[in-house]
């Protein structure tokens, strides 16, 4: 094909009546055709984004719980809180910016107090897998301050956008769980004490995030490579729900109720507070009194607690939920086609093993493992169909395993 002769493959317009003309293998496009295309493309992306945000939209707070209810055991009053609370956020998404009558509706950010091993995490991470958001956790105790020896905040969103495969649009929309937020609390309630760069210079940096701002990220996390290029990302529409044991709250609970985690008191209204279990009276000013500076607290409008695990409870996380740990060995000794069965008595004995030893929902699984690595180990390379585990195994087993040198501990 002569010069004279090139034409855009799209619109049919000849070299000389167009601004520029790129060729390719077999084709040529000029700069009008690559105008329009991208913005058929941008108008694309952007009905995308509108899609996945519908899909969202989907689900009430009611068709949340009972997602969550397959799960996660018991911990009803969370549930209950966390289904409006992540419905209220994705309504506020799905609005347009600005409503009519000026009614601007804030984020739902969410702090969720309970013992470790209690199920904050497992939550966090359920919510967003029912809303298919990408999802990451972040660790509160390695966060520094910008200039410090540890991470920067920012690291939290390098980590979601890595979970949502660098598409920032999704990230955007993401949720974020920040673990062990108690430990960055100042050490004193006292603010006029000497900046602690462990604490409140942390939760300075983090407030950043949370007040839904453009932050440069660096895609790769890390301050190790000065010279990449940073993504922006608006913080806006993240929700951040955030979890911590905050050991003692109990007693800053207590004392605000003018009650006594024992005692007696005969004051008629008192009297109807729940001792055995002050969490569930959690406010915003005992996270305030805990070290959390205002600011912050600000941030997290929601918050719930988790009641302790109970033995009954511990059972029934060991069996039931949707992918309990009785049904994920049974179905991995399934692939081999070897039927896993248990007499129920070793289900308590597990239970029973994790609470002697303060092991909690964790230590079920490493318990379980403990019974049934040998037979993991053996059985695959053996013509054996069926497997079935006595007490007496489990506890044989069990006393084998090094667990059992924890009580030592
Ligand atoms: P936390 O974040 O509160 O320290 P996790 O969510 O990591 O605790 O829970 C620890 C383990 O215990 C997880 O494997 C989780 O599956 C299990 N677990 C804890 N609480 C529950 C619960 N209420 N229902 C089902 N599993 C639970």
């Amino acid at each position: 094909m002569s010069k004279s002769q090139q034409r855009c493959s799209f619109c049919g317009r000849e070299k000389s009546q167009v601004k520029l003309l790129i060729a390719g293998i077999d084709a040529h496009i000029c700069d009008s055709c690559i105008a329009q295309a991208q913005s058929i493309l941008q108008e694309e992306m952007a009905s995308r984004h509108e899609k996945s945000i519908k899909e969202i939209e989907l689900r009430k707070p009611n068709e949340i719980k009972s997602y969550l209810d397959q799960y996660v055991i018991g911990q009803e009053d969370a549930k209950k809180v966390l289904s409006v609370a992540v419905y209220n956020h994705y309504k506020r998404i799905t609005q347009p910016n600005i409503d009519e009558d000026g009614v601007e509706i804030e984020k739902s950010n969410i702090v969720i107090v309970g013992e470790t091993g209690t199920g904050k995490t497992l939550l966090a991470r359920t919510i967003a897998r029912m809303l298919h958001v990408p999802f990451c956790i972040a660790d509160a105790t390695v966060l520094t301050e910008a200039g410090y020896v540890g991470e920067d905040v920012e690291s939290i969103l390098s980590r979601l956008l890595q979970a949502a495969d660098y598409d920032v649009k999704a990230a955007e929309m993401g949720i974020v769980f920040i673990d062990e937020i108690d430990k960055i609390a100042r050490k004193s309630d006292n603010p006029s004490i000497t900046r602690d760069v462990s604490g409140e210079g942390v939760q300075q940096a983090l407030l950043k995030l949370l007040e839904g701002t453009i932050v440069n990220v660096p895609p790769q996390g890390g301050r190790k490579h000065p010279e990449q290029k940073m993504i922006q990302i608006n913080t806006q529409n993240i929700l951040f729900i955030s979890g911590g044991a905050f050991n003692d709250m109990t007693k800053i609970i207590a004392s605000r109720l003018q009650t006594n985690v024992i005692g007696y008191n005969f004051d008629k209204e008192k009297e109807q507070i729940d001792r055995d279990n002050l969490l569930q009276y959690i406010a915003p000013s005992d996270l305030k009194k805990f070290g959390l500076i205002p600011e912050i607290v600000g941030r997290f409008p929601v918050i719930t607690y988790l009641n302790p695990l109970s033995k009954d409870v511990l059972l029934k996380i060991l069996t039931e939920p949707k992918n309990s740990l009785i049904k994920q060995f049974t179905k991995l000794f399934k692939m081999d086609n070897i039927e896993l069965t248990f007499d129920e008595n070793v289900y308590e004995f597990i239970v029973d093993k994790s609470m002697e030893f303060s092991l909690g929902a964790r230590g079920l699984r490493s318990i379980l493992e403990a019974i049934l690595t040998d037979a993991m180990f053996e059985l695959p390379s053996k013509k054996t169909r069926k497997f079935h585990v006595t007490l007496d195994y489990a506890r044989k087993k069990f006393l084998m395993a090094n667990i059992s040198k924890l009580k030592v501990a």
